[in-house]
């Protein structure tokens, strides 16, 4: 049979060819009322299945048409369509002579079961032809009430299904804005390139980074935004992550330095994904860009401070073993010029040695300033107070043609310092300001107080969150390069001529402010002057002032002094000073010997002086345990260096005074006699 298909829907049209050529019939389609009567003429179909609401020419016109045509008066014409009046419809379809009406959508074998039963139906009523096929007023009536109503549905499902439209776009923007958002939110740039390289897209991050606005970004190679060049970086050498991942279709990483429209060089990190098309060729590549600039930075400020305490501990260390022997040369120094005529020929060359070997001891006091191992007495002090007291002192320093302005703020800055040390790196800076500005300038000094918080550690690569005081040193002079920068606070570091500089002032101001928990950093450019920021943590409440020492003449005594000292030079010249003045004195090479004399004469021993760095067992140890035998017995420390432990524990808590080595015989004897009349 031939069957001529009318539906204006092509998926339809398909559909239904499908399920009649499947049975073995001939189609003939046609996609609305017009075309499928000249269909019907040139074709002479067997049977005809139409829709109903079509353009041009709807189911019912071309019905009532082709029965008009006395060639189709017995072709079984069905009709398959959507449902809205159901009643109606099968009605004026029933009156214009079709044959069955089946209601969309219907199961493909369903369907051809309904065609069938209906041909079979038709067979017998074949004369019958449609009542209202030449009634016109009638006809019209009926049709343009059920196209009028149909139309109406029609709409009502057109306005739904738009409904439906409208609210899966507004999905889907509503699903691209959260991913935008997500992209436009995060700090880590992003951008899609061509296999040009050409940028497709790019978030905000990105262009902040590249310090241009997205029209300026979008369709332009990324080695021009984020290199300034002219070719692909990687012909330049660079390691392209993007351009692996073209070649190897699979996500790389590389490490770059991009250059931001300012000229400003940021460390970033990529990595890149393909993206591939529908055929799954890779046409473009995501790569994300991540600033670890201030990872950098953070790192490299690590990296100097390890620097630095890796000399600390090398100064240190040699600087405690110089000192013992400056002790012997210092004591026994001491002892001749004590016990030699005023006017006998020799008193200038001990004067000499003794004044040389002060110079050496500042020496090794400085080393031992820079890494920490100073004892430092630490007391509330008003920064402001010490800022103001040098004044004048900073002023006769640097002379008339560098002008001074000194800016203290209005409130307190208490910090526990030690007085001497914060005044020596406030010299310490001004004497190198001084230095900077040979023909004259600015020195500016000034305090204030500052909050360190995250935001701040992050940025600046130091610090730890809380409340400092902050004194600012500023000049106007020669500045420094990176190099001279990054060497400042080195020992010996110096570019002054031979003489004129000993390369310790700023690692001494170093030593100091990281021994105060503090911070110093300097900010520098050649020909711009420099200024370095001293940041000490301030304290909230303020404690009661300690008395200053007193100074007694000296005095000997007739004690038992027991000395714990590994060095045997320094032990023997300690005998002979402290025999010299009286005392009866016993001697011990270490801790655990110190305490064994101690336990064993602990009657007779009313002074202990205590080396605190000892092999076996130190001088703190030692000292607990003797307070174990006896705990009101005397003691005194000597050290080449005291840790800040130590001095926190024993010289704090403990009460036990200490005394830097090299001591000069009057000092010793007056703080043994000190500790002992107390
Ligand atoms: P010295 O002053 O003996 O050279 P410092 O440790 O005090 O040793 O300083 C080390 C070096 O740091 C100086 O030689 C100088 O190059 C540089 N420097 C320090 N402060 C300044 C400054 N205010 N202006 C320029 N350069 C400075
Ligand atoms: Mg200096």
């Amino acid at each position: 049979m031939k069957i001529l298909i009318v539906d204006d829907n092509p998926d339809d049209r398909t559909v239904l060819r499908y399920i009649v050529q499947s049975r073995g019939h001939e189609v003939v389609l046609a996609g609305d009322g017009q075309e499928a009567l000249t269909m019907a003429s040139a074709h002479r179909p067997d049977i005809v299945i139409s829709d109903v609401l079509m353009p041009v020419m709807d189911g019912f016109q071309f019905l009532r048409r082709l029965k008009q045509d006395a060639r189709f008066a017995s072709t079984p014409f069905i009709f398959y369509s959507a449902s809205y009046i159901a009643d109606q419809d099968r009605q004026l379809a029933a009156s214009l002579g079709a044959d069955g009406y089946i209601i969309k959508p219907r199961e493909p074998s369903e369907l051809w079961n309904d065609v069938e039963r209906i041909i079979a139906g038709s067979d017998k009523k074949k004369s019958v032809i449609g009542e209202l096929a030449g009634e016109d007023a009638e006809y019209f009536k009926r049709y343009s009430q059920i196209v009028a109503a149909k139309l109406e549905e029609k709409v009502l499902e057109l306005e739904k299904t738009l409904a439906a439209r409208k609210l899966a776009e507004d999905r889907l923007r509503e699903r691209e804005a959260f991913i935008s958002n997500i992209l436009e939110t995060v700090d880590e740039g992003f951008i899609v390139v061509d296999r040009n390289y050409k940028i497709l897209s790019a978030n905000k991050a990105f262009c902040r980074f590249a310090g241009l606005p997205e029209d300026k970004v979008l369709g332009q190679p990324c080695y021009k935004v984020s290199h300034h060049i002219d070719r692909p970086c990687f012909e330049a050498g660079e390691d392209c992550a993007v351009r692996r991942t073209f070649a190897t279709e699979a996500p790389h990483t590389a490490t770059h330095v991009h250059v931001n429209v300012e000229g400003v060089e940021q460390h970033v990190e990529t990595r890149s994904y393909p993206i591939a098309d529908a055929s799954g060729n890779i046409v473009s590549a995501i790569e994300t860009i991540t600033d670890v600039t201030e990872k950098k930075r953070l790192e490299s400020h690590l990296r100097h401070s390890q620097k630095l305490e890796a000399l600390g501990t090398l100064a240190a260390g040699v600087a405690h073993d110089f000192n013992n022997i400056l002790n012997v040369i210092v004591g026994y120094g001491g002892l001749m010029e004590m016990t030699m005529p005023k006017d006998s020929p020799v008193s200038p060359y001990v004067r000499e040695i003794l004044t040389a070997s002060e110079r050496a001891a500042r020496l090794t006091q400085s080393l031992l300033v820079f890494s920490r191992k100073q004892h430092a007495e630490f007391k509330p002090l008003e920064i402001n107070e010490l800022v103001d007291g040098m004044r004048k002192m900073a002023l006769r320093l640097i002379g008339e043609d560098i002008e001074t302005i000194i800016i203290l703020a209005p409130e307190m800055l208490t910090v526990l310092g030690d007085c001497g040390q914060l005044e020596q790196v406030l010299m310490n800076l001004v004497t190198n300001a001084r230095d900077a500005m040979p023909d004259g300038g600015f020195l500016r000094i000034e305090t204030g107080h500052l909050i360190m918080d995250d935001a701040f550690v992050h940025l600046h690569g130091f610090g730890k969150p809380g409340a400092y005081a902050l004194v600012s040193i500023s000049d106007t002079g020669t500045g420094m390069n990176a190099v001279t920068r990054d060497k400042v606070f080195e020992p010996f570091f110096t570019t002054k001529e031979p003489g004129k500089g000993t390369g310790l002032g700023m690692s001494i101001a170093y030593g100091i402010i990281t021994q105060h928990n503090g911070y110093i950093n300097c900010y520098s450019e050649p020909g711009k002057g420099t200024t370095f920021r001293i940041y000490l943590p301030l304290v909230k409440t303020a404690f009661p002032e300690t008395e200053g020492l007193k100074s007694a003449p000296v005095r000997g005594g007739s004690e038992t002094i027991l000395i714990a000292d590994d060095d045997e030079a320094v032990r023997k010249l300690t005998r002979e000073l402290l025999e010299k003045h009286g005392y009866k004195v016993m001697e011990a090479r270490d801790g655990v010997d110190a305490v064994k004399k101690f336990a064993d004469n602990t009657d007779k021993i009313g002074f202990v002086l205590l080396d605190i760095i000892m092999p076996r067992k130190s001088g703190c140890d030692a000292l607990e345990e003797m307070r174990a035998i006896k705990s009101d017995i005397k003691a005194l420390f000597i050290s080449g260096y005291a840790d800040e432990v130590i001095s926190r524990k024993m010289i704090v808590e403990g009460g036990v005074e200490m005394i830097q080595k090299p001591a000069r015989p009057v000092e010793l004897l007056t703080k043994i006699r000190e500790v002992l009349d107390t």
